[in-house]
């Protein structure tokens, strides 16, 4: 049987699972890029070195070339699991300058990339040499695994559903808390990596900006000490007094506004649109999930407030006294 055009329409991320996952996919990737190598982006281990896949071990083991943020990690992972290819550094200091040679070793044969730990290019090297193979033509290959942030996430008991990542915040505390104050009515969880001499500072300047929210403080996962700590921001800085190892933080998101302050907010525009009193109880009440009657008595009570001569000042109040229309809005 003719395999060639099965291969050439299946993804390599199904190939790969293959027992002959190598072969096929070298063999696609000849047909599909003649001249090209791929750079793989593989994930590593956070903690426990159990936590590779089978995949990037096999990719590890097979690439002539590994480029690795910290390369006595990176040997002691290899060494673990028997591995031999040579690794060459690429870091936050020389990735740029190492760039040029990156893509000449891509022109001879595949090269992966590590990252001290996690998945290279999460607040890790990697984006510029991303940038550079895609441009120059070259496959780019995820090799997807452990991630912290990722794994903080997941465990945090907060909604995963929709999320933001920041990274690490500003080390200057000016900058950082402007950076809080432009996030304080994100409505998604938070996720922030944080180093251990830090933790203390961030979680003062997250209950200033954000209020006492909820938030889970996930601490050396994957490794001895694994802690998850759920609670809220005050008693997060209680306990972490003195804080140890590596942390990420996920920080609920801001709370939708009260329903009341959004009602009236809303009531106030109207009315300073000249709104009539029953179009805007019926608007107000389908954008809020209020019952139009209960919007309806707070038009009356804040047209009331505003001008207690008669409360028939505005329009809508003028029409609150149609019978007709008030039996309109209360069925
Ligand atoms: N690329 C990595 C990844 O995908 O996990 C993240 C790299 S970032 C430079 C390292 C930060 O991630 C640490 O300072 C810490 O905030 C967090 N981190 C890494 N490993 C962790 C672990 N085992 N438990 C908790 N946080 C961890």
């Amino acid at each position: 049987m003719n395999l060639l055009p099965v291969i050439f329409r299946c993804p390599p991320s199904l190939l790969l699972g293959h027992p002959r996952a190598a072969w096929a996919t070298s063999a696609a990737r000849a047909l599909r890029y003649p001249d090209l190598m791929a750079l793989y982006l593989v994930a590593t281990p956070i903690g426990n070195l159990d936590d590779i896949t089978l995949r990037a071990l096999r990719i590890l083991r097979e690439v002539p070339l590994i480029a690795a943020e910290d390369t006595r990690t990176a040997r002691r992972l290899l060494q673990h699991y028997g591995i031999t290819t040579p690794v060459t550094s690429y870091h936050e200091q020389n990735k740029r300058m190492k760039l040029p040679f990156l893509l000449a070793r891509l022109r001879e044969g595949d090269v992966a990339l590590m990252s001290e730990a996690g998945t290279p290019g999460i607040n890790d090297p990697g984006y510029e040499l991303v940038v550079a193979a895609a441009t120059a033509g070259v496959p780019v290959v995820p090799v997807p695994g452990p991630s912290a942030p990722v794994a903080a996430l997941i465990v945090s008991g907060l909604p995963t559903d929709r999320f933001v990542y920041e990274g690490f915040l500003p080390r200057r505390r000016s900058e950082r808390q402007r950076r809080l104050a432009a996030l304080a009515s994100e409505p998604r969880t938070l996720v922030f990596l944080e180093a251990p001499h830090r933790l203390q500072e961030t979680l003062e300047d997250l209950e200033l900006s954000f209020g006492n929210r909820p938030l889970a403080v996930c601490r050396e996962l994957t490794k001895r000490h694994e802690e998850v700590f759920r609670g809220d921001i005050a008693s997060a800085r209680a306990h972490f007094r003195e804080p140890r190892g590596e942390f990420v933080l996920v920080v609920a998101g801001a709370p939708p506004a009260p329903a009341t302050e959004l009602v009236a907010h809303a009531i106030d525009q109207g009315l300073a649109a000249g709104l009539p009193a029953t179009r805007l109880a019926a608007a107000v009440a389908a954008a809020t999930g209020t019952s139009r009657r209960a919007v309806y008595r707070q038009i009356l009570e804040r047209t009331r407030a505003t001008s207690p001569s008669a409360g028939d000042v505005s329009p809508a109040h003028k029409r609150s006294r149609d019978p007709t229309e008030r039996e309109h809005v209360c069925r």
